[in-house]
């Protein structure tokens, strides 16, 4: 059978290097819409939303939350600079939950103080992280 081609993933964020393997087939949540990857695909730079990776390999589905950032596509190599990622694995829903309360509760007073687009985007994140683990 011939060997069937991989791709490399890293995703790194100011911080720390969240993951980097060689890949099938990954998923990433472009601003225009999710961007499906597969190995030699064209050389490509696209903003990313906050949204989920998710990488597949030899039948495993792997998710990352992601909160914005850009992503390269070049050479069979994918590379994902995230403001902030984490793994499925490391994902603390009881914070997201209490990200989650908090972003609603500002959302929901009438105080011209709220800076509604922050508010929003915190929402986002944290549902994001709560969607990686499954909620
Ligand atoms: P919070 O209000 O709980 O800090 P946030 O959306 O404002 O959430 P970010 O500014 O996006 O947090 O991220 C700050 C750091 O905390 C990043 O390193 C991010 O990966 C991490 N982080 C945020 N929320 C979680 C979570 N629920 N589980 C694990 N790591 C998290």
């Amino acid at each position: 059978m011939a060997e069937e081609k991989l791709q490399r993933l890293e995703v790194v964020t100011p911080q720390a290097k969240v993951y980097g393997q060689d890949i099938r087939f990954v998923v990433i949540p472009g601003t225009e819409g999710e961007l499906g990857i597969l190995p030699e695909h064209a050389p490509m730079v696209s903003a990313l939303k906050t949204g989920l990776v998710r990488v597949q390999n030899e039948g495993n589905t792997l998710k990352i939350a992601v909160s914005g950032g850009f992503a390269e596509v070049r050479n069979s190599k994918v590379t994902v600079l995230a403001n902030a990622a984490e793994r499925e694995d490391g994902i603390d829903v009881e914070r997201a939950k209490a990200a989650k309360e908090r972003a609603e509760q500002r959302l929901a007073t009438k105080d011209p103080d709220i800076d509604l687009d922050r508010a929003e985007a915190a929402l986002k994140r944290a549902l994001n992280r709560l969607r990686a683990k499954g909620y």
